[in-house]
């Protein structure tokens, strides 16, 4: 029996092993950060990241009770944080009780083990300081929470239709249009049709101040409210050039939320909007950047200020966490363009697009033209939109699970399109190819 839980005791040993060796190798080739053999006082902890869900404060409960922490640095995204105790003696206590060690997440509750390797020193290229988009602000508390509460008061959700005001539940949100309505098929509005009824009396007070501040220079015509619940967002867009003109202001209300900014040349800028905030797309943000919200339930966002700062969201991984989100609702209001769009950015621009000459896809006629076609049209997308595709795809599904630990051991499971990757840890016992 004494025997047996040996043999039992040594496997886990090995596996725990095998896979503290995996994380070892998966951070040299994807990040390059080289782990070492001896004890440090700086550990990297894989798993704990807040990629897969975990938060700074749950981590730092995890992490203090082998010693005090110098610094802990959670890197957006990434499935693994860097910690560095104050002494070798208590990084060492630390990676002997948690390597291996099953810890339930918080929130999601979901079990993940913790696999950990020293390394030389706890180091982050910080992303250079995030600047808002040319063009952009965030202004804050721009209404009372009195004026909130009539604003979101003031839009009646109860019927799943409204004809009047377009009311529609679309996949990752609800919406609502006044003044004109919004069509989502060509991404334009009907100018010879305006919606009975026009913008809510309650928007008049707040449109005045917005203009007399000088927040915005035309009075808008057109009023969307999306709402948001945790886990519901926006794809990312650039608002069509030949319906509105430049301007666009929006208000959150509710709840904060975050916001990403995306300049062609792959720059993105995180936002934080906080509740009773407004943020106002003019010039370059409003034209050439995309904004979008990720489809996500947490949002990353300075620990030391929890949701309450507006603007960028810098890269201080040292100072992130996750946040829940609550319903969001948004007020945007735009004004409608009555005639082309002349921006200084073509490569964008709607109303510019038969002035330039568009080379469309055509049959390949031979293997260089495919190749060319490939790269084009499939290597270029995957590559814009991989980032956005991982983050919102990090948790297997449930089905695909059960099917891949149903298999005998030691089968091989050929994963076509495997995407992130997601399922090849999911069964030990397997060749995953
Ligand atoms: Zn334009």
């Amino acid at each position: 029996k004494t025997s047996e839980d040996h043999l039992k005791v040594h496997k886990m040993k090995k596996k725990v092993l095998r896979k503290q060796i995996r994380a070892q190798h998966m951070l040299m080739r994807h990040e390059g950060i080289e782990c070492i053999s001896h004890a440090t006082q700086s550990l990297v902890i894989a798993n704990a990241g807040l990629g897969n869900g975990m938060s700074r404060q749950q981590l730092l409960g995890i992490i203090e009770e082998y010693g005090s922490v110098e610094t802990l640095l959670m890197p957006p995204n990434k499935p693994y944080s860097f910690v560095k105790y104050g002494t070798t003696e208590d990084a060492k206590k630390a990676f002997d009780a948690l390597n291996g060690k099953e810890v339930t997440l918080e929130d999601a509750g979901q079990n993940i083990v913790l696999y950990i390797n020293f390394v030389e020193k706890v180091f982050w290229q910080n992303m250079l300081p995030a600047s808002l988009p040319p063009g952009l602000m965030v202004i804050e508390k721009v209404i009372s929470p009195e004026e909130e509460r009539r604003m979101l008061e003031s839009i009646d959700w109860t019927r799943d239709e409204d004809a009047q005001n377009a009311q529609k539940t679309l996949k990752h949100r609800r919406v609502k249009h006044f003044g004109y309505e919004f069509c989502y098929d060509n991404n334009n509005v009907d100018k010879d049709k305006p919606l009975p009824g026009g913008l809510p009396e309650i928007c008049d007070l707040f449109l005045d101040k917005c203009l007399k501040q000088g927040y915005i220079k035309h009075k808008p015509d057109q009023l969307t409210v999306n709402q948001y619940e945790p886990g519901q967002g926006i794809p990312p867009h650039i608002d069509t050039h030949s319906a509105f003109e430049d301007e666009i202001i929006s208000l959150s209300l509710g709840a904060e939320i975050v916001m990403d900014f995306k300049h062609p040349d792959g720059h993105t800028v995180a936002i934080m909007l906080p509740r009773c905030s407004l943020l106002v797309m003019a010039g370059e943000s409003r034209y050439l950047w995309t904004h979008g919200i990720t489809p996500r339930k947490y949002d990353v966002i300075q620990a030391s200020d929890l949701g309450q700062k507006l603007g960028a969201i810098t890269a201080d991984v040292g100072d992130l966490t996750l946040k829940r989100r609550e319903t969001r609702t948004s007020f945007t209001f735009r004004k409608v363009r009555r005639s082309p769009c002349n921006c200084i950015y073509p490569s964008v621009c709607d109303s510019q697009k038969g002035q330039q000459r568009q080379v469309q896809p055509s049959f390949p006629h031979n293997e260089m033209e495919a190749l060319k076609l490939e790269e084009e049209y499939v290597h270029k997308v995957y590559e814009e939109i991989a980032t956005h595709f991982s983050s919102t795809r990090h948790s297997p599904w449930p089905r695909i699970v059960e099917f891949l630990r149903s298999l005998p051991k030691g089968s091989i499971v050929a994963d076509v399109g495997c995407g992130n990757g997601k399922y090849l840890g999911v069964n030990e016992d397997l060749y995953m190819v």
